[in-house]
């Protein structure tokens, strides 16, 4: 099989790639994957190695971005194993091909999770949750759904710290954001990683071991630092579903932006209840060719209700629909859905912000001529806040710290959202010359860091980290060659 592929794919690629059939091709790129392939189909083999076939195609489309499901990897690794994921790093790394990692697909950044003329890693068979009730801790494979997670811990009353929308693969604890103030980041709440590195070496890292400079970077790196094969976690004692120790839920108003934004400064600015949760969501949708705003505000609190002097602001704006009542963090956890709509180009942005009800209707006003300028290539576009308090950061440095290093809390993380209208399967040039603006109109507070997982690939999420230096040290330590940043697509500055 694999000397057959040797000699016939070549030709293949030749006749495919003048057919137009390949995005980004590249031969010499191609010649070097498949170098890599026919190795490990000699190694893995099939099923765990496959370059066509159902599995294969239904992998290669599977990602949450249209932009990211039409690519063709010259074969795609499912590992079951941290020693597979070894097996074909190694692979990659001597033949020099490029490479990319998978695991929730849920990443709005083009080429991030996809690769074309090179080795697709996708943890699909990799998605076990488990809590070891001596040790205190989760374990969760790469692979695994933060709704999966939760769904497998909840009988035992633990949860790990997630973000508000289930769908995503646990990457986006790598990658840092989905918080809970009281616990810091999500990425603040590891305890153990397993790490193989781009030359195929496994370690644990931890925040004491000889790998507790790696083990910090990870906490911010995204997939820059290597890839991760087992998260051991600290968990969150939230109880089971019938534990209803929360209170929040969801408020949607279809008008007074204007106070919801005052409402949002002024809770960014003076909240800092470890115990307060909120989102803040301003979302357009075209219908018929007109913006209709949805403003969703979803507040929480550990606690029998929420507090009038924390969201008192909110609950005195008429709203057009309310479910706020006593709710358990299962609930908590679910109450964005899964937000898993496929097939249509998806695009991210960030900025972060002090809690100046000025900048926030600035930023507002720009969004929204940005909405209507460029409406017809929509199905909707999101203006959405999420405070970050001060007690938040102080979780996160008592846990040891990450690379983002953010100078403090009390700001909100921005970001800015656009769902692309069906049968557009790129984002059209002038859209792309707008979204640059918008980022010139919105730029960050100077100091404050960007998220990484809901940034533009173009963004320098890297340089507004607080620990950017030591991220770059640490970088050159693990990988002096640079294979990373020359052969994967990810975040920008290293
Ligand atoms: C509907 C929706 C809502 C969202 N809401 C939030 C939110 O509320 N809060 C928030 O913080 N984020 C949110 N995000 C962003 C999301 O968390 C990030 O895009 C996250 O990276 C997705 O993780 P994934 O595993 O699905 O990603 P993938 O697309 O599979 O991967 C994302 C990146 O991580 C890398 N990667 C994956 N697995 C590994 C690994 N094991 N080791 C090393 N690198 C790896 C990939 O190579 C890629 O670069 C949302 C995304 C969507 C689509």
């Amino acid at each position: 099989m694999a000397a057959i592929r040797l000699l016939i794919v070549p030709v293949l690629f030749v006749a495919q790639s003048a057919a137009g059939l390949f995005p980004r091709s590249n031969e010499t790129n191609y010649i070097a994957a498949l170098n890599a392939c026919t190795q490990l189909d000699v190694l893995l083999g099939f099923p765990l190695v496959q370059s066509s076939g159902p599995s294969y195609e239904t992998a290669a489309t599977n990602a949450w971005n249209l932009q990211n499901s039409e690519f063709h990897p010259t074969c795609i690794v499912f590992p079951t194993t941290s020693d597979h994921v070894q097996v074909a790093m190694r692979a990659i790394y001597d033949a020099k091909s490029h490479y990319a990692v998978q695991a929730g697909s849920h990443t709005a950044m083009k080429f991030w999770n996809v690769v074309q003329d090179g080795v697709l890693i996708i943890f699909s068979n990799m998605r076990n949750a488990s809590y070891d009730s001596v040790k205190d801790s989760i374990t969760l494979q790469p692979g695994i759904h933060w709704a999966e997670a939760v769904t497998a811990l909840e009988p035992f009353g633990v949860a790990p710290v997630v973000s508000e929308v289930l769908a995503q693969g646990s990457s986006s604890a790598v990658a840092s954001p989905g918080s809970l103030p009281s616990q810091g980041y999500a990425a603040d709440n590891f305890k153990e990683l397993d790490v193989v590195l781009v030359n195929g070496d496994l370690v644990t890292a931890t925040a004491t071991n000889e790998y507790s400079d790696l083990f910090r970077a990870l906490k911010g790196g995204a997939n820059r630092f290597g890839i991760v094969t087992r998260y051991e976690l600290y968990p969150v004692h939230t109880g089971t579903k019938d534990n209803q120790t929360w209170f929040g839920g969801l408020m949607l108003f279809n008008s007074s932006a204007e106070a919801l934004l005052n409402a949002t400064a002024r809770y960014v600015r003076e909240v800092d209840d470890p115990k307060a949760v909120l989102l803040v969501s301003l979302i357009n949708t075209v219908t018929d060719g007109e913006l209709v705003p949805t403003y969703l505000v979803t507040p929480f609190y550990n606690g029998p209700n929420l507090p009038e002097d924390i969201f008192g602001d909110f609950l005195a704006i008429p709203n057009i629909l309310s479910t706020l009542g006593p709710m358990s963090y299962f609930d908590v956890a679910g109450t964005l859905g899964l937000g898993d709509d496929r097939g249509y180009v998806q695009h991210f942005g960030a900025s972060a912000l002090v809690g100046d009800e000025a900048l926030f209707q600035d930023a507002f006003v720009h969004w929204q001529n940005f909405s209507e300028f460029y409406k017809d290539n929509f199905n909707s576009t999101t203006l959405a806040f999420t405070p970050i308090p001060d007690s938040q950061i102080q979780a996160g440095r008592a846990k040891g710290g990450n690379i983002i290093d953010a100078p403090g809390g009390r700001f909100a993380a921005v970001q800015i959202y656009e769902q692309f209208k069906a049968g557009l399967t790129d984002i059209p040039p002038d859209v792309i010359t707008g979204i640059d603006s918008l980022f010139e109109q919105i730029p960050p507070s100077p100091g404050l860091p960007l998220y990484v997982n809901e940034c533009d690939s173009r963004q320098k999420v890297f340089e507004s980290y607080g620990s950017y230096e030591l991220m770059k040290q640490i970088y050159a330590k693990y990988d002096p060659e640079r294979f990373n940043v020359e052969h994967t697509e990810g975040p920008i500055g290293l």
